[in-house]
C-alpha cells in the first residue's frame, strides 16, 4: 500500500504535505507542478512550451504531461511506491494513469483529498505571491486556477470515491496539524506512518 495521490485546490498545501509525507513514508513525491517549474527555470523545450499555460493558470496540455509522468514513474525509486501531487488533474489523465498502472498490475492505493475553502486558499496564495513571487499566484490567475480545478479536477473526487480509495482531510490548520490528520487517515486504513524524524523537520 504505497501508491498515493494528494489532490485538492491550489493553495490547499499539497506541495508542503507531499514533501513531509514522502520523507515519512520513504517514497518519492512526484509533483508535476515542480517538474514544470524547474523546466521553465532551466529554459528547456518543455519549459518553453508549458510556461504560457502555467502563467495563465491553465492546465498544460495532456500531450506534454502524460509522457512526463510515465517517464518519472519508471525510474527505480518509484517502483516500490510514490506520492503523486498535481497529477492526475483531468479525467483523461486518470485514464492514462490507470492504463499505465494496470500494465504493471498496479493501481492507486489511496487518494488523499485536502479540503479547503476557496477564500482561505486565495488568502494563502496571495501571501505566497508576496513571499515567493510565483508568476501564477496573482489574484486573477489564482481565481482562474480555482475555476479550472472546479471544472477539470473536482470530477476526479467522485471517480476515486466510487472506487473506495478516497479519504478527505481538512486542510485548514497548521502544517503539523494537517500532517497529523493525514497520518491518522492513513493509520485508519492500516498504513502506519513513522513519526517524522528530526531531519524531516
Ligand atoms: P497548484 O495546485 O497550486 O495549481 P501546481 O504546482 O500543482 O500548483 O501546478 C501549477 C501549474 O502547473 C498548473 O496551473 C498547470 O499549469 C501546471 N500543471 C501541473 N500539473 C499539471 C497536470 N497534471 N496537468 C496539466 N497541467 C499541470
Amino acid at each position: 500500500m504505497s501508491r498515493f495521490l494528494l489532490i485538492g485546490p491550489p493553495g490547499a498545501g499539497k506541495g508542503t504535505q507531499a514533501v513531509l509525507l514522502s520523507q515519512m513514508l520513504s517514497i518519492p513525491a512526484i509533483s508535476t507542478g515542480d517538474i514544470f517549474r524547474s523546466n521553465v527555470k532551466n529554459e528547456t523545450e518543455l519549459g518553453r512550451l508549458a510556461k504560457a499555460f502555467m502563467d495563465a493558470g491553465d492546465n498544460v496540455p495532456d500531450s506534454l504531461t502524460n509522457e512526463l509522468v510515465r517517464a518519472r514513474l519508471v525510474e527505480d525509486d518509484s517502483v516500490a511506491g510514490f506520492l503523486l501531487d498535481g497529477y492526475p488533474r483531468t479525467v483523461d489523465q486518470v485514464r492514462e494513469l490507470d492504463e499505465f498502472l494496470a500494465s504493471r498490475d498496479e493501481a492507486l492505493d489511496l487518494v488523499i483529498e485536502l479540503v479547503a475553502d476557496p477564500e482561505v486558499v486565495i488568502a494563502r496564495l496571495s501571501k505566497r505571491a508576496t513571499e515567493q513571487g510565483r508568476s501564477d499566484d496573482t489574484e486573477a490567475v489564482v481565481r482562474h486556477r480555482l475555476e479550472v480545478y472546479a471544472e477539470q479536477t473536482e470530477p476526479l473526487i467522485d471517480i476515486y470515491s466510487s472506487r473506495g480509495v478516497l479519504v478527505k482531510v481538512d486542510a485548514i490548520g497548521t502544517v503539523e496539524e494537517v500532517t497529523a490528520r493525514i497520518a491518522d487517515a492513513l493509520a485508519a486504513r492500516g498504513i502506519s506512518v513513522p513519526e517524522p524524524d528530526s531531519a524531516a523537520g
